[in-house]
């Protein structure tokens, strides 16, 4: 599928200021913080800074913002690599760490320390917010504000070596209490954590803040448009105030964005790696989670997702979007690109009393009902074959448009049948349906005349096989499952997997590769997991239906 550069406000302003010479190159990054799998979200801003840069002819870094030790692990750096190369993109460069700037974080604090523009305070975290005061209240000056000099430097150096506990100091900028930014009172630089870091080891016991790092960060590398979400824009001035007074190598600038909300869908790490850790999913790349992996597995293609996010588009304005969107722009990249292939999810044998049981044939059928260039697969015909137990009925009104006693229907790409008589075991279920042929339908209606009511999927007994499938839906059944007060374990969807043991494959999917993705003709799509699926054992996910079904 092709993504169209839809405008942006972003591309708008980039645009404008090539122009004026305000910017002459575009530099931007993708920052995430190594603690949990990327969301869809994630993919938005990855497609923004990533696409920002090739629109423009830069370049987009990737950098761990990697400043929380103990949330933070290898495990989710490898993830979140190989899912922005699933998605399509590649970052400029080596692969960068905020932790490999922390000596130079560490030597402009010092700095600000000489220039009397940061001191080491030792308010604990209860009276820090009782000094920092309210939205409509100026906040009061810190007893330890006016440390001089020397005794900052000595207890920061204390600090790094370690002599202090986590929380007993920390060091903050000297800016105004009294501001009306609440950002601007006093924040905090470097906080004590003694925790070991996956990139730095035991190296450091402090580490900087989001606010002291992210700029300066920014800085060094040369961004020149550092684009975050709107809940930043308030750290703005703060984010400005570091690069004016640091002697930092480049003034990057900050450009924020409104985050990407999904109706139905929670984009927040922090809550994602509840549902893991509490089993609620079978892991962060269980079908039903909106992480990329997740969403990989679920048969969701790059080039649909990149579509989904230039749909969604970026804007500044607060808003919701319909998980729909993201379901139509999955729904027609696989209507163009997904084979069609037929699969019996709940099978019902059907024994065609007038073909000849040791008859084969070998009939074919179209990969795409447009795509010629798919080419065909082979469809072995035979006296036994499997349909939906819910496509018959013994007796049915005009509206069951499918196999009915006395009554004909077509088997896609095959012969129309009529159904005689349903075979009952002892307890009255119907174990199998006794059918015929009718002669000379490939192709073509019957020569009697009398039409078949509808087409319905089969697959032969011989040839077939067994397979898992795995029917996924929505994993909450609210539209905003966190919104406000309530609490998002209260909305999962209780059907969002069925898992069918036994369904019925045409052979043409018997050697599906893993994330191969296919149409099950009258079901919708289905792909070959990425993990579980091996010749012996096919399973497939489901991706999508062929309609939505939850629209109201
Ligand atoms: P979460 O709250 O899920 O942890 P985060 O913003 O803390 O998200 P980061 O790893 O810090 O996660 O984010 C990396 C980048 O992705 C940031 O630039 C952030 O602004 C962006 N981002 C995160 N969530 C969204 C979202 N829902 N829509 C758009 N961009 C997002
Ligand atoms: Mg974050």
């Amino acid at each position: 599928m092709e993504t169209k550069p839809a405008n942006n406000f972003l591309r708008s302003i980039i645009s404008d200021e090539l122009k004026s010479g305000k910017a002459t190159e575009v530099v931007t990054r993708f920052p995430p913080e190594p603690n949990g799998y990327l969301h869809i979200g994630h993919a938005s801003s990855i497609c923004l800074n990533f696409g920002l840069a090739e629109h423009f002819g830069g370049r987009c870094h990737l950098r761990f913002d990697d400043t929380n030790p103990e949330k933070e692990s290898q495990e989710y750096i490898d993830a979140i690599q190989a899912e922005i190369k699933w998605l399509g993109f590649d970052w400029y460069g080596e692969v960068r760490f905020a932790s490999s700037y922390f000596q130079q974080f560490y030597d402009w604090a010092i700095a600000l320390i000489e220039r009397g523009d940061a001191y080491v305070c030792d308010l604990s975290a209860q009276q820090a917010r009782e000094y920092r005061g309210t939205l409509t209240e100026a906040g009061q000056n810190s007893p330890y504000r006016e440390r001089s000099v020397e005794e900052n430097i000595d207890l920061l150096g204390r600090m790094k070596a370690g002599e202090f506990d986590e929380g007993e100091k920390v060091l903050r900028a000297k800016l105004d209490m009294a501001s009306p930014n609440m950002n601007m009172r006093d924040p905090i630089l470097y906080r004590i954590r003694k925790a070991r870091h996956h990139q730095t080891g035991d190296d450091w016991v402090i580490y900087p803040t989001y606010d002291f790092a992210h700029g300066q960060e920014d800085a060094i590398e040369g961004i020149t448009h550092s684009i975050c979400t709107l809940e930043f824009e308030g750290h703005r001035p703060l984010y400005n105030w570091f690069l004016e007074h640091l002697p930092v190598p480049s003034q990057p600038r900050q450009f924020e964005f409104r985050q990407l909300n999904l109706s139905y869908t929670i984009v927040s790490k922090r809550k994602l790696k509840q549902l893991v850790d509490e089993g609620v999913v079978c892991g962060w790349d269980d079908p039903r989670m909106p992480t990329i992996s997740g969403m990989r597995r679920r048969g969701y293609s790059p080039g649909a997702l990149r579509y989904f996010c230039e749909m969604a588009g970026v804007s500044r304005t607060e808003g919701v979007v319909d998980v729909a969107m993201l379901e139509h722009a999955i729904r027609d990249d696989l209507n163009e690109n997904a084979p069609r292939a037929m699969c019996v999810l709940n099978p019902l044998k059907v024994i065609l009393t007038n073909y000849p049981e040791d008859k084969l044939e070998e009939l074919s059928a179209p990969a795409h009902p447009t795509r010629e260039e798919l080419g065909t697969r082979a469809v072995p015909f035979s006296r036994e074959v499997y349909i939906d137990a819910a496509d018959f009925r013994e007796e049915a009104n005009k509206k069951f448009k499918r196999l009915v006693i006395g009554k004909r229907v077509r088997l896609r790409n095959a012969y129309v049948i009529e159904a005689d008589e349903a075979i009952k075991d002892t307890q009255g279920n119907i174990v199998a349906v006794h059918a015929r042929i009718i002669e000379n339908t490939l192709g073509t209606n019957p020569e009697d005349g009398v039409k078949p009511k509808g087409v319905i999927q089969w697959v032969s007994g011989a040839g077939g096989k067994r397979a898992k499938v795995k029917l996924y839906d929505r994993l909450f059944n609210d539209e905003a499952p966190d919104q406000g007060d309530k609490n998002f374990l209260d909305y999962i969807n209780p059907d969002s997997l069925d898992i069918i043991e036994e369904a019925w494959i045409e052979p043409s999917l018997i050697d599906a590769a893993p994330e191969q993705i296919f149409q099950f003709e009258r079901e919708g799509y289905f792909v070959a997991d990425r993990y579980e699926h091996s010749g012996d054992t096919p399973v497939f996910n489901k991706t999508i239906g062929l309609r939505d079904t939850w629209s109201k």
